[in-house]
């Protein structure tokens, strides 16, 4: 339950004075639907107005306070803006415009003759200067009112003076709270209370600091509640034999790599103790995860337990399973796949031999975990592409199986180390840092539109001579149809070119079968190109493929271009990349191109892509629809991560209940930043 001492922030926007419910909509478009959502809505910036007597040229632009003397209302035609025309001190005229403002609103407002103090920005319009929607004032209404003023994020039907009273009202309900931060931090750092620092930041002032501090906090906090939960209750340890590892490890055609090797070894040593593992595996694209999470599951297996593996998509269970079959042929164990799709009596029987342990280890997307499905005996679960799942959702994985199973994360994106502790600072973390020998780098080329052609004529040349070649096509903004439509005319023109019967389509609004039956068709070979979107994204492996173009390049960002030239380069032969970009490129774009150009480093780009483009973009919060952060952009603030994951530490070391009087202080922290699932993990077993 939350405190009652929160509740005035917790309130909806409408328990506020004028809100009504066309403002309550107004807002939402904002994300703002209680007291507190305004209360941390921040401006971006200050305005500073200048108070002047006479208007000139240089202040053209500039947000000023003038006494201005109306000589004509002017209401043109019925469209057009009420004008009116006005006349400074020295003679200087200036329109002042209102768009849906009447003439007699005007006379009252801003009547012939009178002098009254006008605040706005001054622009020019043709010859003449204006103001557009300026404020009015009488003459006598004191001295000019603020002259600093924050600017706010705004939508339509809010504006920014109605934004600044929302804000007021909501600040004035913060209540009076215990500190939560360590004495000693707050010392050093010599940040005011929340609740001042909130104020402050509004007037941009020293502030946001703290809060950006304590954003972290709840996180790192949260994060940890969530592992000592995790980890309070005991699991198994599953030690395994070495056997089946053993036969497997006979039967590879090629030696692991010391990465794979050690992270393997840091693995079983985790699955060996009682307590659950939670555990995170970094590895470029192409660093063999895939390997080292069956060794996991094999040595669950050994020790008669089951193991799961997640994956994200259905192209990419289907691949897991198809490779683990193959990996794990005359093993003599079970490997099942079941995802969404998988209905009737198939999928009854498939439950049925799940729940009696005749499947050793299921594969699938998150359907491997809905309530219907019961394990015999679940010890391990893998997750794959784990950037695309939220906290949330791991948290439900943890809770299946009898005893809390083993947790196993991968990750194929690359992410810096202060992203990897605020995103993920529950779990240890292993790194492959090392791929398979004898691969060669992918070479990288950036055309531009002109040398379409050309580049038509090579990817002939390359299919001529047996290959095989992605062409990715990128998703249009905002429509899903829009995108399949880009796609199928840029594989019915690949099909004119190439030959009908080369060419494959795949798409996200296909069906699963028929995607699956083209990427089938496309891993045996029996296309030569596969046209898609970016549903190849992701762990698809297809080592003949060499050759990877990618269409309008520009409008991918890094992380996203490196996955995908992550699909080529599998093999040992020279692999291709080509990003076919647009005509028109910002300077970014340029550069982000040239660093495609420049490195094959999955750690070179993430760091740059993080500067580029912040951090939920490429955690991929967006799809896995968990809150990113507020304040905290964890590049900049990036040093106060340290400190938060200290301070969090060691209240919890202290406190592990969070019952002390700074415990129960910490516990606003959690509500205020919606990190409450934590809290939640205070309570049972
Ligand atoms: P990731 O999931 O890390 O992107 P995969 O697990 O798909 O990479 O592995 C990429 C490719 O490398 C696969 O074709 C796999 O068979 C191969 N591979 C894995 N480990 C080794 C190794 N030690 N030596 C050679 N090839 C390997
Ligand atoms: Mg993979």
């Amino acid at each position: 339950m939350r405190p009652d001492i929160l509740n005035p922030l917790f309130a909806e926007v409408s328990a506020l004075k004028g809100v009504g419910s066309a403002q309550v909509r107004q807002l939402a478009r904002l994300k703002i639907a209680r007291v507190i959502d305004l209360a941390f809505h921040l401006p971006t910036m200050m305005i500073e107005r200048q108070s002047v007597e006479r208007l000139d040229e240089t202040l053209v632009g500039q947000p000023v306070i003038v006494p201005l003397t109306p000589a004509r209302h002017d209401r043109g035609g019925p469209r057009s803006p009420l004008r009116v025309a006005a006349v400074d001190r020295g003679g200087q005229w200036v329109d002042l415009v209102y768009f849906g403002q009447t003439a007699s609103w005007a006379q009252t407002r801003l009547p012939i003759g009178v002098e009254k103090r006008i605040t706005g920005k001054l622009d020019r319009y043709g010859q003449k200067l204006q103001i557009a929607h300026p404020e009015v004032a009488a003459m006598d209404a004191g001295p000019p009112g603020q002259t600093r003023e924050p600017v706010y994020p705004l939508t339509e039907g809010v504006t920014n003076r109605r934004m600044g009273q929302l804000v007021a009202e909501a600040l004035g309900r913060v209540p009076a709270l215990p500190e939560w931060i360590e004495p000693s931090v707050l010392a050093r750092q010599g940040w005011a209370g929340f609740a001042e620092s909130l104020a402050a930041a509004h007037r941009m002032e020293r502030g946001r600091d703290r809060l950006a501090y304590d954003e972290l906090l709840a996180n790192q906090l949260a994060l940890m509640l969530v592992r000592q939960r995790a980890r309070s209750r005991k699991g198994r340890a599953l030690p395994g034999t070495g056997q089946l590892a053993d036969a497997l490890r006979s039967r590879l055609p090629w030696p692991l790599t010391g990465a794979q090797t050690r992270v393997i070894g840091e693995i079983l040593g985790d699955m060996a103790q009682a307590e659950p593992m939670l555990r995170l595996v970094q590895g470029d694209v192409g660093s063999g995860k895939t390997l080292v999470a069956l060794f996991a599951c094999l040595a669950a297996i050994e020790s008669g337990a089951q193991a799961a593996l997640l994956a994200p998509t259905e192209i990419l269970a289907r691949q897991h399973h198809a490779t683990l079959i193959k990996l794990g042929a005359d093993l003599g164990i079970r490997i099942a796949l079941l995802t969404g799709r998988d209905k009737g009596k198939v999928r009854e029987q498939l439950l049925a031999d799940l729940a009696a342990g005749r499947i050793n280890l299921l594969v699938g997307t998150h359907a491997i975990f809905q309530e219907a499905v019961d394990y015999h005996d679940l010890g391990l679960v893998v997750v794959d592409e784990q950037h695309r799942f939220g906290v949330a959702q791991r948290l439900t994985l943890a809770a299946k199986g009898r005893t809390p199973p083993h947790v196993l994360a991968m990750t194929a994106t690359p992410i810096p180390r202060s992203l990897a502790l605020t995103r993920f600072g529950e779990m240890d973390q292993s790194m492959i840092d090392e791929r398979p020998p004898g691969r060669q780098p992918i070479e990288t080329r950036v055309m531009g539109p002109e040398r379409l052609e050309e580049l038509i004529a090579g990817l002939a040349r390359h299919v001529e001579g047996g290959g095989q070649a992605y062409w990715v096509c990128p998703l249009v903004e905002g429509s899903e149809d829009a995108d399949e439509a880009a796609a199928t005319t840029r594989a019915a023109f690949l099909k004119a070119r190439l030959g009908e019967a080369r060419v494959g389509l795949v798409h996200g609004q296909m069906k699963g079968p028929e995607k699956d039956a083209v990427m089938a068709d496309f891993a045996a070979g029996r296309l030569a190109l596969l046209v898609a979107t970016t549903v190849i994204e992701v762990g698809v492996d297809v080592p003949n493929a060499t050759l990877m173009i990618i269409e309008a390049a520009e409008r991918f960002g890094l992380a996203q271009l490196h996955q995908l030239r992550g699909r080529v380069g599998r093999g040992s032969g020279l692999s291709r990349c080509l990003l076919l970009r647009g005509d028109e490129l910002s300077e970014t774009a340029r550069s982000r191109l040239k660093l495609m150009r420049e490195t094959n480093d999955g750690f070179r780009i993430a760091e740059e892509d993080l500067k580029l483009r912040g951090a939920g973009e490429i955690l991929g919060t967006r799809q896995s629809g968990e809150e990113a952060f507020r304040f905290a952009d964890p590049v900049r603030v990036q040093h106060y991560v340290g400190m938060a994951r200290a301070d969090a530490r060691l209240l919890l070391d202290r406190d592990g209940g969070l019952d002390g009087a700074r415990g129960q202080a910490a516990r606003l922290l959690l509500y205020l930043f919606d990190r409450d699932a934590g809290v939640a993990m205070l309570r049972g077993g």
